[in-house]
């Protein structure tokens, strides 16, 4: 029903092309109005003036009915009649009498407000009627005015129309984009052909189309990883249940169950910090927490090693997630230690904006084109390689929500010859406490 309704009802274009008539509507009016209220009455004033100059200006000349008729030669658009003791004549028939005028039996107006006849004593006695012709001149001027408005009118319609269309095509092209979406097109994208705050809406969309297509294909292969991973241990648990039953397979089977125990927690987890749940958190002092962390890991080869920023670190950490981090990192740093290696080493810093915390081996190292893949999940360097060394390339993934989860980072880099180093980064607080 709603949106029905906000198909049909109510268009943005239809608005705006509206608002846009009716204020060149109302120009036109208000230009339309000054004229008629200001300059037409003083151009009529001036015509009534000199028409009435010119009248008496010819009557003092006494002219008879040759000299009347002359004037329209000289290109005086007037008829004159004059009723006077020696008779009446008229240049043309039917103007009024003399006396008809001073009874006001004949209707002086006109298009404009100007006199039609200008009445005027005769020398000689008798009085001269003037007929000035102006109508002829002012139907044409008017006739023209209005052809121009409505010129105008038509004009500034087109020109609306046109213009509001192409300013509104980006919203056009994005109300598509939208419906599109909404039908589960996933490829859609829109074309960014402005620069005001149509383009970046556009933009804006196409990157937030891009990130749900990056999401769901994320999840995609999270599915097909988890149902690859797990087809192993299954198809084993299978084959040992149709083996008549021995003893030295139950030790098999529990590790199995144990594995698939450990992925399915992990899997959870991962999906826990993803919508952020479960955070506790608490000012912490960082160093503490490394220092519990190394201790689980004291006596193994090749050995760790603090270093200790200058100042104390404190964050707002939640103590338990960031533990699992620490642990994760050190025990990849020592799975992957080789025999010669120097120790592990996590070295605490305070920059201006952040606190880091970074773990680096020398160990085996990671290929610089698979640096930015260890933290999707499954992801392993060398399956066979990380398979023995008992992993499900879950480890990282683990870590890199937890990081995001505190608004933090965690990043990778070389370390050294050949060995790796894992930086997590803490942002500190607005307050400049840390
Ligand atoms: P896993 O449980 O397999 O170790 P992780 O998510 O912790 O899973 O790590 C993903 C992959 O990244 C590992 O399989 C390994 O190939 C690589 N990796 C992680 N840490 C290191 C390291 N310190 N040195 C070398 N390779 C590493």
């Amino acid at each position: 029903m709603a949106e029905a309704r906000v198909g049909r009802g109510t268009s943005v274009f239809a608005k705006l092309v509206t608002a846009m008539l009716a204020m060149g509507l109302f120009l036109i009016l208000l230009v339309t109005l000054f004229f008629g209220v200001f300059v037409g009455p003083s151009l009529n004033d001036l015509i009534f003036q000199l028409a009435r100059e010119y009248s008496g200006a010819i009557a003092a000349t006494s002219p008879g009915l040759e000299a009347a008729r002359s004037l329209r030669s000289r290109g005086l658009k007037v008829n004159v009649r004059y009723d006077g003791p020696s008779g009446s004549w008229s240049t043309t028939p039917g103007l009024p009498s003399v006396d008809d005028l001073r009874a006001g039996r004949v209707s002086q107006n006109h298009l404009l407000v100007v006199p039609r006849y200008y009445l005027v004593d005769a020398p000689q006695g008798g009085a001269y009627i003037f007929a000035w012709n102006f109508s002829r001149p002012f139907q044409v001027a008017h006739a023209w005015l209005l052809a121009l408005l409505a010129f105008m009118i038509a004009l500034v319609v087109l020109t609306t129309y046109v213009v509001i269309r192409r300013l509104l095509a980006p919203l056009r092209a994005l109300n598509e984009g939208v419906a599109r979406l909404g039908e589960g097109q996933l490829d859609v994208s829109i074309p960014v052909s402005t620069r005001d705050e149509f383009g970046r809406l556009s933009s804006a969309f196409n990157s937030m189309v891009g990130r749900v297509r990056l999401m769901l294909r994320d999840r995609d292969q999270l599915l097909v990883d988890v149902s690859h991973e797990l087809r192993s241990p299954l198809t084993r648990m299978k084959v040992a249940l149709e083996l008549p039953p021995d003893e030295t397979q139950r030790p098999r089977l529990a590790t199995d169950i144990a594995e698939m125990e450990r992925m399915v927690a992990e899997l959870l987890e991962l999906e826990r910090l993803r919508s952020g749940r479960g955070m506790t958190m608490e000012r912490q002092d960082l160093l503490g927490l490394v220092h519990e962390a190394t201790q689980e890991f004291q006596g193994r080869q090749p050995g760790v090693r603090v270093v200790a920023a200058s100042s104390a670190l404190m964050a707002d950490v939640d103590r338990e997630k960031i533990r699992i981090v620490l642990r994760n990192l050190l025990e990849n740093a020592f799975k992957y230690s080789l025999a010669d290696s120097r120790p592990v080493e996590v070295s605490l810093s305070n920059g201006a904006e952040a606190a880091a915390i970074r773990v680096s081996d020398d160990g085996v190292g990671i290929p610089e084109g698979d640096m930015g893949r260890v933290f999707e999940p499954f992801f392993r360097v060398d399956a066979s390689r990380s398979k023995r060394t008992g992993g499900y390339g879950l480890g990282l993934s683990i870590c890199k929500r937890v990081m995001e989860a505190h608004g933090g980072r965690i990043t990778v880099e070389r370390a050294g010859a050949r060995g790796t180093a894992f930086v997590l980064t803490f942002p500190k607080r607005n307050d400049g406490r840390s």
